[in-house]
């Protein structure tokens, strides 16, 4: 193993079922790579359908008991499980790094990131307040009190290994609800990692399971986690067609669907912008991660007059961006996640190209070879290339141009997706108008980087349904209970 950790034990190469650590039933296993140079960190259970009933049969066992538990104890349970993540934030950034390939500094931030959800719902657990309504009747009084929803199935991503588990587990724990997740075959170490953790932290058996599974067997775990009648509610981050289809499976039981799916984050420069901000905020959105989050500005779109005076800024700050493997402290961009992600950032480029738009910088495979990719900016992009349609997932920043405030917030409104926008302006009515007018869950307004566990997380149209994170995060876990007090 190639990842020096203080702690060893941090490195699970079991699932968690019920409490226990476990292999598949199968006897079969995958394995994980580091993305920075394909070596094998681990071999983890390939787990299939059995496996998942056991799991959701243990949760739904570990229900009562952690159900009738007042909010109090699981706070301290919640708080003693961010406390043991946060003293482990070194060994658990360096896991994530070695099998997602994100340079050390981000996985420190994500570790601590991903813990800010369980301190947050470990306080929110107190808080799920019902209410009283003045009754319908002289008789009559009205009481509505929440109650936990049941067992909760999570399925997560590859791009945020930790922060995308937490922003569903925590809120699922603290409103009273057992979990059973499947994180993504790229990166199932880091969600065993802090599982490990949370088994430590007191949390009690059957109420975190966590199911591994290669890509040949996701749909498998996926249709029984969507099928199976016991399960209440289902969480999903990932891909929009993924997403559908789970939404789709779980309609025969009527489960509550939460989903964080893909984006296409329109990023507005007016010309009355702070330029110098705008593009601090862009490197930031656009560039972290590798271009890898759902939030990322996959759109530039930038007023005429501020046009070539932008785009001389921003090349001059992509080519300070040093590219390297994760665990090299002076990385600021590792590689791709895989194959397939780098394949896709190509065509995005080559259909752009095609189509007129120029390379002002990068373009190219890295020479650092494997999944890396050159940071990319193109210029005299249009809404027909692919760039505008589909979220490229890389690090490509493709520049629109713009002359009107009504044109470009048609342009940005132009796609099924509606996650995050971004513009810059210091026209306070200008930015009243356009937030207002942009169709998307989040807005980011002179700011490039919005993700916090204290406001909500979530799209419109294409992008989702729910919330995460804030106060309303929780609420995915509940059930309303209506209660008619009569004969008063
Ligand atoms: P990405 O393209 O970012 O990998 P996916 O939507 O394919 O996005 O993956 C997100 C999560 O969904 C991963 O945990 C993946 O294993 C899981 N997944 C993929 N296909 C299915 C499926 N058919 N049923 C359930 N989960 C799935």
């Amino acid at each position: 193993m190639s990842v020096n950790l203080t702690k060893p034990e941090l490195l699970r190469e079991q699932g968690f079922i019920n409490g226990q650590w476990v292999p598949a039933r199968s006897g079969q296993t995958f394995a994980v790579v580091n993305p920075a140079n394909g070596e094998r960190l681990a071999n983890v259970p390939d787990m299939g359908g059995d496996d998942t009933r056991q799991a959701i049969d243990a949760a739904a066992t570990a229900w009562p008991a952690w159900c009738s538990t007042v909010a109090k104890e699981r706070a301290n349970i919640l708080r003693k499980w961010f406390n043991l993540v946060m003293a482990h934030q070194e060994d658990l950034a360096r896991l994530m790094t070695a099998e997602q390939g994100k340079p050390l500094t981000e996985s420190r931030g994500e570790v601590a990131y991903g813990a800010s959800f369980i301190e947050w719902f470990a306080e929110e657990a107190k808080r799920a307040y019902g209410d009283v309504i003045p009754g319908h009747g002289r008789d009559k009084r009205i009481i509505v009190i929440k109650q936990p929803i049941g067992v909760v199935a999570a399925i997560t991503p590859w791009n945020f290994p930790i922060a995308m588990i937490t922003r569903k587990v925590a809120p699922a724990l603290a409103a009273g609800c057992p979990v059973v997740v499947k994180p993504a075959e790229d990166t199932p170490l880091s969600a065993l990692a802090i599982t490990f953790l949370a088994e430590q932290a007191g949390v009690p058996a059957g109420l975190i399971n966590i199911i591994t599974a290669s890509k040949g067997h996701a749909a498998e775990v996926g249709g029984e986690l969507t099928a199976n009648p016991v399960v209440r509610k289902v969480s999903f981050t990932g891909s929009t067609p993924v997403g559908k289809l789970l939404m789709r499976q779980a309609s025969d039981t009527v489960k509550k669907v939460s989903l964080e799916l893909g984006g296409n984050a329109p990023f507005i420069v007016f010309d009355d912008a702070d330029l110098d901000a705008a593009v601090t905020g862009l490197m930031a959105s656009k560039y972290r991660n590798t271009g890898q989050t759902c939030v990322c500005a996959n759109r530039v779109y930038v007023q005429s007059g501020v046009y070539d005076a932008f785009v001389e800024k921003l090349k001059a700050a992509v080519s300070r961006l040093v590219v390297g493997a994760g665990l090299d402290v002076e990385a600021q961009q590792g590689p791709l996640i895989n194959r397939a992600a780098l394949e896709k950032v190509q065509r995005h480029i080559e259909d752009a190209t095609s189509r007129g738009a120029s390379i002002a910088l990068g373009g190219k495979h890295h020479e650092l070879g494997g999944t890396f990719f050159e940071p990319t900016i193109l210029t005299d992009v249009t809404q027909d290339m692919l760039v505008a349609r589909e979220e490229t997932f890389g690090p490509v920043a493709p520049l629109f141009r713009f002359e009107t405030e009504d044109e470009v917030i048609a342009m940005a409104n132009d796609s099924e997706f509606g996650l995050a926008a971004y513009f810059y302006s210091n026209n306070i009515k200008r930015i009243w108008y356009v937030a207002e007018a942009l169709e998307s869950g989040m807005v980011g307004i002179n700011e490039g980087i919005i993700s916090t566990e204290a406001a909500p997380f979530g799209g419109v149209k294409e992008s989702g349904l729910g919330r995460e994170g804030s106060h309303y995060g929780l609420d995915e876990f509940i059930e309303l209970k209506y209660l008619c007090l009569g004969g008063m």
